[in-house]
């Protein structure tokens, strides 16, 4: 099967913890340290198989073959990669049961940093993680005075929507996060205000 790396935890030795997120589910498995496997780091996709064991609770991890991005070389866009797709092991550890829309997501996400900007590909993909989750605040109420946002508007945590005079944070035009929200684009952002926003994204999902 296939899965995207979301966590590795070093154990004793050489030996690994990987957590692995693949259409429906959620593995944690061990990798026992060897000289022939293939390196494997967060964010890769990976072919695999899992081997389950009466004498542990850990299946193992084994027939691992890597799954190349077009970009794999590039250090910017795989570093950005990285950075978020980390964010998913304390999102969906404790979930039971994985839809298939984060598989899908990044799947369609690593098809579309071929060609655009990775921290504008991966914002997008973000709001639409928000979206299918039911917390894009879409009705644009402040989070802390409860008052409909009408002018200036600041994101905090988790994109969700504040009067700047209420969190005192950098604003943006209404129109722009509607576009960003209700279109899924950052084409009227600066690099600047795609940093900004990229900054509270690592925050957590
Ligand atoms: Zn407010």
């Amino acid at each position: 099967m296939q899965g995207y790396i979301i966590n590795i935890n070093n154990v004793k030795d050489e030996d690994l913890i990987v957590s692995i997120l693949t259409n429906n589910n959620f593995y944690t498995t061990y990798r026992f340290y060897g000289a022939r496997h293939s390196i494997i780091n967060i964010g890769y996709k990976i072919d695999f198989e899992i081997e389950t064991n009466m004498k542990s609770s850990i299946p193992r991890l084994k027939d691992v073959l890597q799954i190349s991005y077009p970009w794999i070389m590039d250090s910017s866009k795989l570093y950005c990669w990285q950075r978020f797709l980390k964010l998913f092991y304390p999102h969906l550890k404790d979930v039971e049961e994985i839809e298939s829309f984060y598989f899908d997501l990044l799947n369609e996400l690593a098809h579309k940093m071929i060609k655009q900007n990775p921290k504008r590909a991966i914002i997008e993909s973000y709001v639409k993680l928000c979206e299918h989750e039911g917390r894009l605040h879409t009705e644009y109420e402040c989070l802390l005075c409860e008052e409909i946002i009408l002018n200036d508007i600041s994101l905090v945590r988790s994109f969700l929507p504040t009067h700047k005079k209420c969190s005192y944070s950098k604003s943006f035009k209404l129109s722009q996060i509607q576009e960003l929200f209700e279109e899924k684009s950052l084409i009227s952002f600066s690099d600047d205000e795609v940093e900004y926003l990229w900054n509270i994204l690592l925050q957590g999902l």
